[in-house]
């Protein structure tokens, strides 16, 4: 029966395996016994394996251990978790911030937490998978509007029962498109109606925004926007996540979020090389304009190479394919080139829209960029791409 399923999902080359990765996620790194440049991770800042970040994990998990014994309301709140979540909490300028062991828990956990059966939500069709699960959980009724798509989201708005509560949900940044929602529009539309905006920036946190404070820094909308959600794993190169806003949001949540009161709470090693990954985001703001850098390089020499890239803003740069047989073989003529770049499917992306995901960090340099513009070259030529 399960061997039958997984073949009708390879017949449809929709069957996934791990990719054995045998040192830190990049830029270089090995693979199939072979050095292979890493266009895949979302360590923008390549902070997973700054020395200054290790450091903070070692000395944590020398003094408080590696595990953290119990969720923080069983057996105590640890040193490491409380002094992140002051600083996370300074850093997006907000009263308080509350962490979970990952982005997944900490939208599972909030949503539901936050409107129930009798609410509605209006969530962005292109939504993050622990989006969607979070508000399916909450059992409101749901609703999705097309992509970025504010008018179509204020006729939803418009039609329902002005009394009844509302949460608009949203990526800030898309994890899968690399593009950016319309922000300045959400919040007026969220503000007119009376409604809660729940933004996920899990991809923008320390990427977007002078300061990497995110999406909303970007756009200067942070003042209007109560909380924020963000992740801890991508731009701060450890794990986890956080729900920034008011003291009585926080205390709140953590009387009420089922996956923030019923997990073990992270290991106090990554609560601190969290802390030490925000001092140096805060400190090293040439890391972001590497980033950046690197993104324009990588970005226009895909396009003048003639690939349909998607909409992107951000160093998420889709190269989109079309169905999901060719985004596995140029997936695959990319690593015998040299080059990592997943190839993303359905259910992750919608049907007919599968891409191979394009990411870039400050790490990467002049000479990784130019010769992976070459290895997309003779991939794109032998998928038919370009
Ligand atoms: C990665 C991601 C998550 C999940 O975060 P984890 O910490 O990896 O569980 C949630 N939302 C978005 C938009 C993401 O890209």
């Amino acid at each position: 029966m399960l061997e039958k399923r997984l073949q009708e999902l390879a017949a449809r080359h929709l069957s996934r395996r791990l990719t054995p990765l045998h040192s830190g996620t990049g830029p270089v790194v090995e693979m199939a016994g072979r050095q292979i440049l890493l266009f895949a991770s979302n360590d923008y800042l390549g902070l997973a394996l700054h020395p200054e970040v290790v450091q903070a994990a070692i000395e944590a998990t020398q003094r408080f251990g590696a595990g953290s014994g119990a969720a923080r309301l069983i057996s105590g709140s640890l040193p490491p978790h409380q002094e992140l979540e002051s600083a996370l909490a300074q850093f997006k300028g907000t009263e308080a911030a509350l962490t979970f062991s990952s982005g997944y828990l900490a939208n599972i956990g909030t949503i539901p937490a936050l409107i129930g059966r009798d609410g509605l939500i209006l969530a962005d069709r292109l939504s993050h998978a622990s989006l969607i699960d979070g508000c399916r959980l909450s059992r409101a009724d749901f609703r999705i509007y097309r992509h970025n798509d504010t008018d179509h989201l204020e006729t939803l708005l418009a039609k329902r029962r002005r009394e009844r509560r509302t949460l608009i949900v949203t990526d800030g940044l898309f994890s899968m498109d690399g593009d950016l929602a319309p922000l300045p529009e959400l919040s007026r539309l969220a503000q007119t109606y009376e409604a809660d905006l729940y933004i996920d920036d899990a991809h923008g946190t320390g990427v977007m925004g002078p300061h990497g404070r995110g999406t909303a820094e970007h756009f200067g909308v942070n003042a209007g926007l109560p909380f924020q959600m963000g992740t801890l794993g991508k731009a701060f190169g450890s794990s986890g996540a956080y729900l920034a806003g008011p003291l009585t949001l926080i205390r709140y949540l953590m009387n009420t979020s089922r996956s923030f009161i019923f997990t073990t709470a992270p290991p106090p090693g990554s609560a601190a090389a969290v802390t030490a990954a925000l001092r140096i985001i805060q400190r090293e703001p040439e890391r972001r304009a590497r980033l950046w850098a690197n993104r324009e390089r990588l970005f226009t020499g895909l396009a003048r190479l003639g690939f349909n890239l998607s909409p992107s803003v951000t160093p998420i740069m889709p190269i989109l394919v079309g169905d999901a047989e060719t985004a596995l073989s140029f997936a695959e003529h990319l690593f015998t080139e040299g080059v990592y770049a997943p190839a993303i499917r359905p259910p992750t992306v919608p049907d007919a829209t599968s891409r191979v995901r394009v990411t870039v960090t400050s790490e990467h340099t002049i000479n990784h960029i130019d010769q992976a513009l070459t290895a997309f070259q003779r991939a794109g030529q032998l998928s038919g791409l370009i």
